[in-house]
């Protein structure tokens, strides 16, 4: 049964003022809780084609009931939205609507708007504040905390952006009834990740036939997870954010080399989880008991756990080299030694990649 409640979940970075709140009914409280976090004036909602049509109505609503002047700025669903031309373009209508420097943003959408909108928030005028409104479960769980925004290069992913933390988190579960089945069950590949680097007591509440409108205490400890590592580490010096990419490093090189929109997010980094555990039990002693356990769990939502065959191995070596997560020609990569204490280890090599890409052909 879905608590009428929502969670609050407590965000403690320093200097930053974030309120998160989880729950059922909240994209018609957006008015109220905005002027409750101090936001004033004029408003730009973003939101991609999908979500507008489905959940901006209430929202739009909530906030001209509260006193403010919304005004809705679409753009098309999917990945090739999140480019600077698009970015470009919601700053011309942005200007267009008269937003000023008191102005804010509502970013209404998955992670593709969230990264987006608030990109566009950071640059506005020099920055002006948002709020995220997520509306998937890889936005509810990871995108919209953390204050990561941006947009793609066709050299890759994620390439221009800024850190901008959005002043509130409305994670409304009402809205992920509407979701496909397949975006749904790949949200649960960064869940399972949550679970493998800092709470294997969550693995136990993680169930695929969950419904849809039970899930606000499992999305708010989601949220507390990455909450908690970005609050030690907002702008990924010291390393502890960086365990957030467990899975990613290979994840992200099947999604280049396989071009964007074969495989899902969620499905890329569920390989890529595959190929993490197989380097953590070959070579920091993770048992095969505990590795079996994310892997089935994977498998329980239908998450991919094999490569492939056309995806070549030395394509995937290049592309995981030029990855981000990669600093200074080092491979830094995640593993984990026991399930919940991941590490960033720095003594993984090609050959070791080389071999995990190879044991997790099909
Ligand atoms: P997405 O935003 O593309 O959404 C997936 C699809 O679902 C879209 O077609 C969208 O229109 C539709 N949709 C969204 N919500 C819906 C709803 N409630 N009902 C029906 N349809 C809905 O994809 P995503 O998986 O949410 O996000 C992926 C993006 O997030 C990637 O660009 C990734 O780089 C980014 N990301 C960012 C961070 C970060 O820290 N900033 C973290 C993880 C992922």
């Amino acid at each position: 049964m879905s608590s009428l409640q929502p969670i609050e979940v407590p965000v403690k970075i320093p200097g930053i003022s974030c309120r998160v709140l989880v729950g059922s009914g909240l994209l018609g409280r957006v008015g109220q809780l905005s002027a409750e976090a101090g936001l004033r004036g004029r408003c730009a909602v973003i939101s991609d084609d999908n979500v507008a049509k489905l959940h901006s109505a209430p929202v739009l609503e909530s906030l001209r009931a509260a006193g403010f002047d919304p005004v809705l700025l679409t753009v098309p669903a999917g990945e090739k939205s999140k480019s600077l031309s698009m970015a470009e373009n919601l700053l011309e209508r942005m200007a267009e609507a008269g937003l000023d420097r008191g102005s804010f943003v509502v970013a209404l959408g998955g992670g593709v708007v969230g990264d987006l909108a608030g990109f566009v928030a950071a640059i506005y005028q020099r920055g002006i504040p948002f709020v995220q409104i997520p509306t998937t479960i890889v936005a509810q769980v990871d995108s919209s905390v953390g204050g990561k925004t941006g947009v793609n290069l066709r050299a890759g992913k994620n390439l221009v952006g800024s850190f901008h933390q959005p002043r509130l988190v409305l994670a409304d579960i009402d809205t992920l009834v509407t979701l496909a089945d397949r975006e749904y069950r790949e949200g649960f590949a960064e869940v399972i990740k949550h679970a493998a680097i800092r709470d294997t007591g969550m693995l136990q509440t993680i169930d695929p036939s969950a419904d849809r409108s039970s899930l606000t205490p499992l999305i708010a400890r989601n949220i507390a997870i990455k909450a908690a590592i970005v609050a030690e580490d907002e702008k990924e010096e010291s390393g502890t954010r960086a365990l957030l990419n467990f899975g990613h490093t290979i994840g992200h090189a099947i999604e280049n080399v396989g071009g964007y929109g074969e495989l899902l997010h969620g499905e890329a980094i569920s390989i890529g989880l595959a190929a993490a555990l197989v380097i953590s039990q070959q070579k920091y002693s993770l048992s095969a008991r505990e590795a079996d356990r994310i892997r089935a769990k994977l498998a329980d939502f239908g998450l991919p756990l094999t490569l492939p065959a056309h995806l070549k191995t030395n394509e995937l070596l290049v592309a995981a080299a030029k990855d981000k997560k990669f600093s200074a020609g080092q491979i830094r990569f995640v593993v984990v030694p026991r399930l919940g204490e991941a590490i960033v280890a720095d003594d993984v090599t090609e050959s070791d990649l080389r071999s995990a890409i190879e044991a997790i052909r099909a």
